[in-house]
């Protein structure tokens, strides 16, 4: 635990210090040839273990293809200080008309280049925008049915992880951050976890917690967001119901922005639904942005609070990371830093909890082939 501790903070000093090249980094001393990428062989022996399951990776679109590449050394070199081996990047949840849509196939060039460092989600700028568009339609048609089923065996072809990010309550953060609302037990939905258990893949979901009809907060704008909050609870566990072989992540757990997501609500539900599972995010900016402190894992020194570390140590195997950090070229998205920040949360477990957490149980839930 000590070593643990001790390179873990090496890795950090180094990180917070690096400029925008890897000189003196981890990374550096892991590329042994110096091309700027790290090969397999290469990271054979490495101490990085962690997988992070779910960040954003966002940058300039040119002649048609995305640069991702500022986007992604941003991203190594929070992975390196940090110690993170994996980082899971996925497109958001996207909606019907969606300004500058982003693709899964915008994401595997930066899991090709850097093999063994990134693997890709996809649904989000596709399956997800077809069940937004499912519901402004009132109705699910068997064309529906088929183009659905047939994107998902696309990603799967193409190598997907795991479907995200899809939203069933998203709420605007900002213009051009998109309301987004849909039934869990939406028939598209109740499709999407027979597709998950068929291909053996998890679904991500993006779920603001409503267990009961409630205004939305006063920080929201609304419109774009709506002035009251319909109950969602019930419908989610419905999904999870549907079907016991599909792996469904609520993820953010700890960003919770109804006040709503309780230590006690998680206990609840995890207890009655086996194929539940949830990312930890510990989201950098947390009390800048406002979300409620009350519900917020760590108080206000930093400490991880005793009974969020009773949940962990009560399903132990139902526990990820996923920092969503939503990393920009100019890396000042008000999410800079959550990688650090929720990976940190790893030194305050029990050495059995951080191995389970910081990686153990990523390898049963994506299809991370080891
Ligand atoms: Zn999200």
């Amino acid at each position: 635990m000590k070593t643990w501790i001790s390179t873990a903070v090496a890795f950090l000093w180094v990180g917070l210090f690096a400029t925008s090249s890897f000189a003196g980094t981890p990374f550096d001393r892991m590329d042994a040839n110096n091309d700027g990428k790290v090969t397999r062989s290469e990271y054979k022996g490495s101490k990085w273990i962690y997988v992070d399951t779910h960040n954003h990776l966002v940058g300039r679109r040119v002649r048609g293809r995305l640069n991702l590449e500022p986007a992604a050394r941003i991203a190594l070199e929070n992975m390196d200080a940090t110690g993170v081996k994996l980082n899971l990047i996925l497109p958001m949840p996207q909606t019907v008309q969606q300004k500058d849509p982003l693709l899964a196939e915008d994401l595997f060039p930066v899991a090709r280049e850097y093999p063994g460092r990134f693997a890709v989600l996809g649904g989000g700028g596709t399956l997800n925008v077809m069940i937004q568009q499912a519901i402004r339609e009132g109705r699910v048609t068997k064309a529906m049915e088929k183009a659905f089923d047939a994107r998902a065996e696309e990603l799967v072809r193409e190598g997907v992880v795991g479907f995200g990010e899809m939203a069933t309550e998203h709420f605007s953060m900002s213009q051009d951050h998109p309301y987004e609302t849909a039934p869990s037990d939406h028939p598209l939905f109740l499709r999407l976890a027979d597709l998950a258990a068929k291909y053996g893949l998890p679904v991500d979901i993006h779920m603001e917690a409503i267990p009961e009809e409630m205004p939305m907060p006063s920080r929201f704008h609304s419109p774009p967001n709506p002035k009251t909050l319909k109950p969602n609870i019930a419908a989610f566990c419905r999904l999870l119901a549907h079907n016991r072989k599909a792996k469904i992540l609520w993820v953010h757990l700890g960003w919770d922005n109804t006040g709503k997501r309780t230590v006690a609500l998680t206990r609840k539900i995890l207890a009655e639904n086996p194929n539940l599972y949830m990312s930890i995010r510990i989201a950098s900016g947390m009390r800048e942005r406002k979300a409620a402190p009350r519900t917020f894992p760590l108080d206000r020194e930093g400490r991880l609070k005793p009974q969020w570390l009773a949940l962990f140590q009560e399903f132990p195997d139902r526990f990820v990371l996923g920092s969503d950090e939503i990393i920009k070229p100019s890396n000042d998205h008000p999410s800079a830093g959550s990688i650090r920040t929720t990976v940190g949360i790893l030194e305050q477990l029990p050495e059995a909890l951080r191995k389970q957490i910081g990686y153990q149980n990523t390898y049963h839930i994506y299809k991370l082939g080891k």
